[in-house]
């Protein structure tokens, strides 16, 4: 799962590099779809299918502009300075996946509103501070309720709609992992950490606070904020350790939008 990690953190450094003003949204796609297919890694979302009935998704990434949350189809649309990036990718290697996501503004950040860029940081922050709580017997709820707390308080809004989950020879296994203590999860959901489990943790933050609504484009995948206030989702690929915590799609820090912001 680190080697497919791996190979997610090179796609989305490709992908995030190519996130300049002018450049479609389907570039920055065939940018970490490059990547993929030079590791000979099989590229998850590609042809992925969120409900049997529900259209397959056309990309090797997500890629989602502003008010768009997740699951942004790559096409035609050309980025502008400013703009808040999230890129998602998720990759089998080997027999095994793993899942990341990174949020970049276009142009850097001189061309970027400072509130937009703060919450980023914030939102990076915010993952940091959840896989360093992670450690065997902590329960999942704890990290969420920190997630939902420093997020809220500090004037964001927590997408709850969609959330982190467990990982391995697929891209989505039990159990959810939400980014708040949803109504009746305590009682009902609540998981507690042990050495060998693999999640994906990835919280969403909304610029301007509660309340959060979503709403999903006619295309049947993009995700909006309902009001289209800009939205930016990070996300990183852990296994509980014994004695904590491994980032398998780390490390942590510099984050991938402060290495691109270096190599401009
Ligand atoms: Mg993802
Ligand atoms: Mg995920």
């Amino acid at each position: 799962m680190h080697s497919a990690g791996q190979v997610v953190r090179a796609a989305l450094r490709a992908a995030a590099r190519a996130c300049v003003p002018g450049a479609s949204t389907a570039s920055v796609d065939a940018a970490a779809a490059g990547v993929i297919a030079a590791f000979r890694a099989e590229p998850l979302f590609l042809n992925h299918r969120m409900h049997s009935e529900g259209p397959s998704f056309p990309a090797s990434t997500c890629v989602s502009v502003d008010d768009e949350i997740v699951h942004g189809v790559p096409g035609p649309r050309r980025l502008r300075d400013g703009e808040l990036v999230s890129i998602d990718c998720g990759v089998r290697l080997r027999g095994w996946c793993a899942d990341s996501a990174v949020t970049v503004p276009v142009g850097g950040a001189s061309m970027t509103e400072p509130a937009r860029l703060r919450m980023l940081e914030h939102a990076e922050r915010l993952l940091e501070q959840a896989i360093e709580s992670i450690a065997p017997g902590i329960a999942w709820s704890q990290i969420a309720e920190r997630l939902e707390r420093g997020a809220r308080s500090r004037g964001y809004g927590i997408v709850t709609d969609y959330m982190g989950h467990g990982i391995g020879r697929d891209l989505h296994e039990a159990p959810q992992a939400p980014n708040a203590v949803l109504p009746g999860f305590r009682e009902h959901d609540d998981f507690t950490l042990r050495p060998g489990m693999t999640l994906a943790i990835e919280p969403m933050l909304v610029l301007g606070g509660e309340p959060v609504r979503t709403r999903t484009l006619e295309d049947g995948w993009t995700v909006v904020v309902a009001d289209g206030r800009p939205a930016c989702h990070v996300e990183h690929t852990v296994a509980v350790t014994h004695s904590g915590v491994r980032v398998l799609t780390g490390p942590l820090r510099p984050t991938l939008r402060e290495e691109c912001a270096f190599a401009r």
